[in-house]
């Protein structure tokens, strides 16, 4: 461990870091109050023994503030004094001491004190972790007791797979305390953390749906999920929050920018989730966020996920999927499937706006693939093309593929197969 020993007297720091070394620990040596406040600035110790009678800071005055600058990081603080008066141990360990010997202390006694210090040091580490993966294993953040970063993002998760499953917009909206390093350092952290939890409050008024979802995102960071919701809904629950937030009225008389506690809202938009993803819609709720800052805070932005089309690629040659895919990344989101079953799967949940299949692949299994999406309302409406071998004389696609009109002839160009994707996507 190491040890800091604040003592004024040279002959008794000289005797007492021996005794410190001998103990198998590494002294740290400040000859007062004030050198002892500022060492701990800067280098982090495991306990402390410390004078009570010192010129300037006392030992009682320095402990006082030492432990007002740890907060809630314990460690053991020892006093080594030669004032015997029951008055001076009370005010010791009012002072946040732990222990109190009275001079001449014996190097026995002392490598005693230290080892049973140690234990308690233990203990609380100890504690320390097992609190760090309650925490962990804990669906809620501990001090607003809405759901913590992970917990929303499985939740939401959830949420995606139905709105793309039923084909809803969903929106997100990222909100950040305005100028909260300030208020902190204004009015402290405790007040920090009060002003927190009002805030999350001030939050949850604004949610009325069942499926809106709170969570935690960060320190002064919150997120909100809004299942069916456009951006023009989006806008209206954020405009609420700005306002509700701003009504509590904390104040905030260091922020330059408002009297009272603001919040600073980003949002987006995604119409169509199919080919999105969750964390797109969080980037760009976070981008959305940033214009707000910059624009001036206590306001709110929602911007829409840009939307691609989507193309299905449905071919049993890896290659070609791959040859394919590269050429039409860049214009649309691609989802490919090497198996029919796959890309059958594919096509009924998310619905593209166009498929393309391999000749080879969608004969397979007496076209099953062209007769299922046939079947279907919902699908018999998305153009499919084939994609024909070279040797396949020129001409329409062959009875055999039932409901497909569309063709395009290996190997394909770049030219030829974005011409006709864009045709049939616009
Ligand atoms: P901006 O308007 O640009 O968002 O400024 P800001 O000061 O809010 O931004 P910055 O990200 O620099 O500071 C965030 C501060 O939030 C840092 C930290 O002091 C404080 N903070 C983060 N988490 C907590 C917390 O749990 N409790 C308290 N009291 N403060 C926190
Ligand atoms: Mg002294
Ligand atoms: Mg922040
Ligand atoms: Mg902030």
């Amino acid at each position: 461990m190491k040890i800091l020993l604040v003592e004024d007297s040279a002959t008794l720091r000289h005797a007492m870091s021996h005794y410190i070394t001998d103990a198998g620990h590494t002294p740290l040596i400040a000859r007062s109050g004030e050198e002892a406040l500022q060492l701990l600035e800067d280098t982090p110790v495991d306990m402390i023994i410390m004078d009570v009678e010192m010129p300037g800071l006392n030992g009682f005055e320095t402990t006082r503030l030492i432990r007002e600058w740890l907060g809630g990081h314990w460690i053991p603080i020892i006093f080594v004094t030669g004032r015997n008066e029951d008055e001076s141990y009370r005010e010791g360990i009012e002072a946040g001491g732990d222990d109190y010997l009275i001079k001449p202390v014996s190097y026995m006694i002392i490598k005693a004190k230290i080892r049973a210090m140690e234990r308690i040091a233990e203990m609380r580490d100890q504690l320390n972790r097992l609190n760090a993966e309650l925490e962990a294993l804990s669906q809620l953040d501990s001090l607003t007791q809405i759901y913590n970063r992970r917990t929303f993002t499985e939740q939401a998760e959830q949420q995606w797979l139905v709105a793309t499953r039923q084909q809803q917009p969903v929106s997100a909206l990222m909100i950040d305390v305005d100028h909260f390093k300030l208020f902190n350092d204004h009015y402290g952290h405790p007040a920090g953390d009060a002003c927190l939890k009002k805030i999350t409050q001030a939050i949850k008024s604004c949610l009325r749906r069942p499926l809106d979802l709170l969570g935690r995102y960060g320190g002064e960071e919150f997120i909100v999920l809004l299942p069916e919701t456009d951006s023009v809904g989006a806008f209206r629950v954020a405009g609420s929050i700005n306002k509700a937030v701003e009504a509590l009225g904390l104040p905030h008389d260091v922020s330059p920018t408002c009297p009272v506690a603001t919040v600073s809202i980003g949002g987006a938009t995604c119409t169509r989730t199919a080919g999105h993803s969750l964390e797109e819609l969080i980037k760009c709720a976070d981008r959305a966020l940033y214009k707000a800052k910059r624009s001036g805070r206590n306001r709110a932005l929602v911007d829409e996920v840009v939307i691609h089309k989507t193309v299905l690629i449905v071919d049993s040659e890896a290659d070609d999927l791959r040859r394919v895919t590269s050429i039409l990344q860049q214009h649309c989101n691609i989802l490919t499937a090497e198996a029919l079953d796959e890309g059958l799967e594919i096509a009924f949940d998310v619905r593209p706006d166009v498929i393309l299949i391999d000749a080879g692949t969608a004969a397979e299994d007496d076209h099953r693939f062209c007769r299922h999406l046939a079947r279907s309302d919902k699908t018999v409406v998305i153009p499919v093309v084939l994609m024909l071998d070279e040797d396949v004389p020129e001409g329409p696609v062959p009875d055999r593929f039932i409901g497909i009109r569309e063709s395009l002839r290996k190997p394909l160009t770049e030219k030829n197969l974005l011409n006709k994707i864009q045709q049939l996507m616009s």
